[in-house]
């Protein structure tokens, strides 16, 4: 007999505990083999002080089991609470998270009767790494960084994820008309791994346009990978045009560690009433037990909750007058479920799970990437200034010389104002002043930026930060600016 696999549960808030108990009574009826090690998350641990909503000792039961299924949680409003979800997959390295949204249809109401979408969405950087300052009376930043290991990582488990799930293609949702550089760089590797994977088609959208596609005819889509944001956003649509939120599981992988939950959140209104839907929890937790090897218990909860759907056994959230047959609460919905373990649905397309045996992903066939030529061709010093116009700062500027360098533009939130610069374009008192050599081509130390702003300081600017300008193999890595 095989032995039970450890994991980490948390019933979590909201409706969290309801749909958590209904999903664990339905693969524990499958006969999932587990050892549930359960623990507290959410808003009673935030409320208690704890900033990040997890005690310690949580901590230890994760590393322990590395599995973690995660009911949702209610992060409490206000200040200083940590996001638990982004802490998580942060600290455990998750980077791929997996969101299939798939329609059911005639059996659940949708617009989109065919609909089989998987969205891949990064889920370490980009927005989400939580770098934001405030840094004038105005302006508040929050810092986008997309890096190249983090962009291949997740670019390649879309492509090998569409390998091992008979997938025929990806697309890529980027922005890189506006952000050249992050974005451009999601697309550049996007294109580098497309082609080591050439029997999959491939295609990038921008992702406006992609989005409004994706809502208005999906069955063109098959498996989409976006960076963090776009990628919160559009499964969340995805999910609700397949008829509720409450219908998508999701698993959050990484190298060690693996965490489901359903996408939605804990629906606090709807707690405590045996209303919810636990099907995306559910669903997640399918999304496990095929990680951890038990497919055929998978499979048999996968099918038996098909089987539910088409016999019309709906909770309130996809339930439909002249579709559905009976309006369940949360507990019926389970044991609706378990009545059917063992059956297969009739029109919906039966689950099959294979027992996958781990694979080593593709290699890259490129030679390793050289190390660019970095060189520091200038500065932009940012200032929170309201003392004039833009014309008044750049003449005030002007006269401000180091040894090496010199004003060359300003520009206020991205657009150039000095100089010639049109009196009708806002200026808040956030101001990027570029300085750059004042011989061309000779180069720029550090020491000569701290230079420039010790005389900027002494000239009594109030300057909030510095961004430096380098060139990478004599190619700009800064933006341009608007204007
Ligand atoms: P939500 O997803 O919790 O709920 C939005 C609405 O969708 C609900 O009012 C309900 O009508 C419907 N809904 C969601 N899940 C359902 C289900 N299983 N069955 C039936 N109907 C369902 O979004 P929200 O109201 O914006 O967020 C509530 C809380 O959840 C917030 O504190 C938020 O921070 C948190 N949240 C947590 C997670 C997570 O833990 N992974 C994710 C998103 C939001």
């Amino acid at each position: 007999m095989n032995k039970n696999t450890p994991i980490t549960v948390a019933y979590g808030d909201g409706i969290g505990p309801e749909i958590m108990e209904a999903t664990i009574k339905i693969i524990t009826a499958a006969g999932a083999k587990l050892d549930i090690e359960t623990i507290e998350i959410g808003e009673q641990v935030y409320l208690r002080g704890n900033s990040a909503g997890i005690e310690p000792e949580a901590w230890d039961s994760l590393k322990r089991t590395k599995v973690f299924l995660k009911a949702p949680i209610t992060t409490p409003q206000g200040g200083g609470y940590k996001s638990l979800n982004v802490t998580a997959r942060k600290i455990l390295g998750l980077y791929a998270n997996i969101r299939p949204c798939i329609s059911y249809h005639p059996y659940v109401s949708t617009k989109h009767p065919v609909m089989d979408i998987v969205i891949v969405r990064e889920n370490e950087e980009d927005l989400y790494a939580g770098i934001e300052h405030r840094q004038t009376q105005q302006v508040y930043q929050c810092l986008k960084l997309i890096s190249r290991p983090g962009s291949e990582k997740i670019v390649r488990y879309a492509f090998e994820y569409a390998l091992a799930n008979n997938r025929k293609k990806v697309t890529c949702f980027v922005k890189d008309n506006i952000m050249k550089l992050t974005d451009g760089l999601f697309h550049k590797v996007f294109d580098e791994i497309a082609a080591e994977y050439p029997e999959i088609k491939n295609e990038t959208w921008i992702v406006d346009i992609g989005a409004a596609k994706m809502a208005n005819t999906p069955e063109d889509f098959d498996v989409i990978v976006m960076e963090n944001l776009y990628g919160d956003i559009l499964s969340d649509v995805a999910a609700m045009i397949t008829g509720s939120v409450g219908l998508a599981g999701s698993s959050n992988i990484g190298e060690n560690f693996a965490m489901f939950e359903a996408i939605h959140g804990s629906a606090p209104r709807r707690a405590g009433q045996n209303l919810a839907n636990p099907s995306g929890l559910l669903l997640g937790a399918v999304m496990m037990l095929n990680h951890l090897g038990q497919n055929e218990v998978a499979a048999k909860v996968h099918n038996a909750w098909l089987k539910t759907l088409e016999d019309g056994i709906h909770t309130y959230d996809i339930f439909k007058e002249n579709i559905s047959k009976e309006k369940v609460g949360t507990k019926e919905f389970s044991d609706a479920v378990i009545e059917r373990l063992g059956k297969k649905p009739s029109t919906l397309k039966i689950i099959e799970y294979k027992k996958t045996v781990k694979k080593e992903a593709r290699k890259s066939e490129k030679k390793k990437m050289l190390k660019e030529r970095k060189d520091l061709v200038g500065v932009d010093v940012f200032l929170d200034w309201s003392n004039g116009s833009a014309d008044d700062l750049g003449e005030m500027l002007k006269k401000i010389r180091s040894e090496s360098l010199i004003l060359k533009m300003i520009s206020n939130r991205g657009s150039k104002v000095w100089p010639n610069g049109y009196k009708e374009t806002f200026c808040s008192d956030h101001w990027r002043c570029r300085f750059v050599p004042s011989h061309e081509n000779e180069s720029v130390k550090n020491s000569d930026i701290v230079e420039l702003l010790s005389i900027i300081n002494d000239a009594g600017f109030d300057f909030i930060k510095t961004e430096h300008l380098y060139n990478f193999d004599g190619k700009p890595g800064y933006s341009l600016d608007l204007g």
